[in-house]
């Protein structure tokens, strides 16, 4: 149900408009749920001040705050920006993927309950392809 004045704006596009608008590497993995390969995303070794946006709507989805090093190749976030991100589990139960709130854009999956040493144990394991970062000073 629709309410006046939220801020969860929904962006529906078609493969088309999608196509357009991204890079085929974005568009296999925001639109498709493809993978990057580990170690290989502009993101995965950096942790300078700012927001992480949706690359493909542009909603903010993580703030740099909340950034660690997982180890895993990937960016790690232990928690997303309040209502940015859905987790669904997958259909063989084993992962739960979790999409921009606003365009349903395929980021990666969430893992819990590891043992890492932040405030959620949980990982969200985000491929740098779906991700434009928005450096503090420039926001
Ligand atoms: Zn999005």
């Amino acid at each position: 149900m629709a309410s006046a004045g939220g801020s969860g704006t929904q962006v529906r596009k078609s493969d088309e408009e999608w196509r357009a608008i991204l890079s085929p590497e974005q568009f296999r993995i925001l639109r498709k749920k493809g993978t990057e390969y580990p170690n290989s995303g502009e993101y995965n070794k950096t942790y300078n001040d700012g927001v992480y946006n949706c690359a493909g709507c542009e909603a903010p989805l993580y703030k740099s705050t909340t950034k660690f090093d997982s180890g895993c190749g990937w960016p790690a976030f232990f928690e997303g920006i309040p209502g940015a991100i859905n987790e669904t589990r997958d259909a063989d139960g084993r992962r739960v993927e979790i999409t921009c709130a606003a365009c349903g854009g395929h980021l990666g999956h969430v893992f819990k309950g590891e043992g890492f040493p932040t405030p959620t144990d949980a990982r969200h394991c985000v491929n740098s392809v779906s991700l434009k970062f928005t450096p503090a000073n420039m926001a």
